[in-house]
């Protein structure tokens, strides 16, 4: 009967007939009081999930959103629909925010969009305690996440809210979350029971494509200028990176600003506007641009070198193409870039992570394998379909029938599940009898030795691939542990095939990765 209700408001202030299959169960899972996660690409809908409940239910929604300016838009549409929505952060003067909290005490807002700063203030608190709030809603929930590039320390803090206010439903939205991060993001939010709603994070429309960085400028400036009118994101690794390309890029007639934390806030407001107004085609940024911009014709990113992780580099990916329309995704990759972002982790505590998820992205970038497939499995989606589409599939693929080879190496880890580290897998599969094999007593099972006649270094090229194809993942949280995925059952008891790509081609990567 509610969902009715909910299916009404939809219809009246939204003017939509129906909600999109997830919305509705995100929906009938809120309005039954449920803690949940909602991971919806981009464009999927999500701000749907918690404004319908918010006006269906009696009381006040609270919408926790990282972003002034997001934040303003999103309050405008909805007073433009004939909702009472209002928003505190610290663009308002305290006269009007004080202004804001009185209509909300007394019962004229139904929904309150607020800063994560505002939202861990103790005058906050005493507010929430007073209000009747119906919801919190905590939209870029992975800001909360240390792993993602988006994290803001004021996320980490929301963790108060479920123990202060256990009856209060807590709905966290994210359009990017490896799964990693949907772990971190619930832990950290303490929902121990929460539902968690996947769409896919598909995006069929973007065409993804990776070259080696060879000739960057002039590929890109040959790229622009084959493309029109086309606007479009290329993210630089530097600060020194952004200016010099864009200054390139001015320079051969192509209008371009650039974008990093180093500039002050009324230039990188500028810089947005003229982007988001067409009044400037191409933006050379680092990561610091991009959430918030909320300009669907975006046709194109590039990103000039090898992004941190496959979460951010999908992230970015994620602006193009908003509106559905084609759009194309480049990306550049080299050794250079690799070892610059692995010194970057030299200091971390979780240098081993932060590692190996900068491994999965170059593993990632140099592949033959389809791209979405790829990317798909990293989301933990578990797919087995090319795409047909992305470089790879367009492209020649030089693939060969790898299937005993993946048989032996995943039958290896099912009798060592859960004890095995990936550095190892290459040993027990050529027969190594390292110090460390034996400490394990890993030679006692029946598969080692198994592929003596494949070197160590092509094992670890072999295991790599059937990471980033999903048939193995890895347990991060016990550091290099590897265990199955639904996928490795259709290999070992399916006769599924399983498609590799040529072995010693990138014996350089695996040295410098030795080497570390
Ligand atoms: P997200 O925040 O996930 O990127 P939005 O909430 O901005 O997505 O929604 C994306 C677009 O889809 C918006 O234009 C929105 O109006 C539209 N939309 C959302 N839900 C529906 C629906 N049930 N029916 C039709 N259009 C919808
Ligand atoms: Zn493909």
């Amino acid at each position: 009967m509610m969902l009715n209700r909910a299916k009404q408001t939809l219809k009246d202030v939204f003017g939509y007939s129906s909600f999109r299959p997830l919305q509705e169960k995100v929906i009938a899972s809120v309005l039954e009081g449920d803690d949940c996660l909602v991971l919806m690409p981009t464009g999927g809908g999500k701000s749907i999930c918690f404004q319908v409940p918010a006006l269906t239910i009696e009381g006040i929604t609270v919408v926790v959103s990282p972003l002034i300016a997001l934040m303003k838009d999103q309050v405008e549409s909805l007073k433009q629909n004939g909702v009472n929505a209002e928003f505190l952060n610290s663009s308002i003067s305290e006269e009007d925010q004080a202004y804001v909290v009185k209509r909300a005490l007394a019962g004229d807002v139904k929904l309150l969009y607020v800063s994560p700063e505002k939202m861990n203030s103790e005058s906050f608190y005493y507010t929430l305690l007073q209000l009747n709030v119906n919801l919190i809603a905590i939209d870029e929930a992975h800001c909360i996440s240390s792993w993602g590039h988006d994290f803001r320390p004021d996320y980490k803090r929301l963790g108060y809210l479920k123990k202060q206010f256990p009856k209060i439903p807590i709905m966290a939205l994210t359009a990017t979350a490896d799964p990693l991060t949907q772990k971190d993001i619930l832990v950290q939010l303490k929902l121990a029971r929460a539902k968690v709603f996947k769409d896919s994070f598909s995006r069929p429309n973007i065409y993804i494509e990776a070259r080696p960085a060879y000739k960057r400028k002039e590929v890109i400036l040959d790229f622009i200028q084959k493309r029109g009118e086309e606007s479009g994101i290329i993210y630089c690794l530097s600060k020194k990176n952004t200016e010099d390309l864009s200054r390139y890029l001015r320079n051969n007639g192509v209008q371009s600003g650039f974008y990093h934390a180093g500039m002050n806030s009324d230039i990188r407001n500028r810089i947005q506007n003229d982007f988001i107004n067409d009044r400037i085609k191409v933006v050379c940024a680092t990561i610091a641009f991009g959430m918030g911009i909320d300009k669907s014709n975006v046709r194109w990113v590039i990103h000039h070198n090898l992004p941190k992780n496959i979460e951010g580099y999908y992230q970015e990916i994620g602006r193009s193409g908003r509106d559905g329309l084609p759009a194309h995704a480049l990306l550049f990759y080299g050794q250079q870039d690799y070892g610059i972002l692995e010194s970057f982790n030299e200091e971390s505590e979780r240098k081993v992570i932060l590692n190996a998820r900068l491994e999965r992205m170059l593993l990632f970038a140099q592949s033959n394998h389809c791209r979405r497939k790829l990317l798909l499995n990293y989301f933990g989606e578990w797919s087995v379909e090319d795409c047909g589409e992305c470089d790879n599939c367009r492209g020649k693929q030089q693939l060969f029938d790898g299937t005993v080879m993946a048989q032996k190496a995943l039958s290896a880890v099912a009798r060592l599940q859960g004890k095995l580290p990936k550095e190892l897998l290459p040993k027990v599969m050529a027969g190594h009898r390292s110090p460390e094999i034996l400490a394990g007593r890993f030679h006692e099972i029946k598969t080692f030795g198994a592929g003596k006649d494949v070197s160590i270094a092509d094992w670890e090229l072999i295991v790599s691939q059937l990471i980033n194809l999903g048939y193995l993942k890895i347990e991060y949280e016990q550091g290099t542990i590897l265990a199955l995925t639904p996928l490795s059952n259709k290999v070992l008891f399916e006769g599924e095939g399983v498609q590799l790509h040529h072995l010693h081609q990138k014996i350089k990567r695996e040295k410098q990765v030795e080497i570390k």
